[in-house]
């Protein structure tokens, strides 16, 4: 996992957690996310509101060490 990912736990609830989560850092120096369903489902906001504590979208990042 990335630092941006892993920051990103900490403040973001479910959505650092999520495969569906596009984080990209901006020329300023801060980071933002993106939720990547919002893009082909309006249910989703693109900008979530932080943190997110439950999203029927959530699709959980695969295991750090799985085989
Ligand atoms: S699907 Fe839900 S949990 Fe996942 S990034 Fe979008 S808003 Fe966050």
């Amino acid at each position: 996992m990335d630092q941006r990912r892993s920051d990103m736990r900490e403040i973001a609830g479910l959505c650092g957690e999520c495969a569906r989560a596009l984080i990209r850092p901006t020329r300023k120096g801060t980071t933002y996310l993106r939720c990547g369903l919002a893009a082909t489902d309006p249910r989703f906001p693109r900008y979530p509101r932080l943190p997110v504590i439950a999203c029927n979208g959530f699709t959980p990042l695969l295991a750090e060490n799985s085989p």
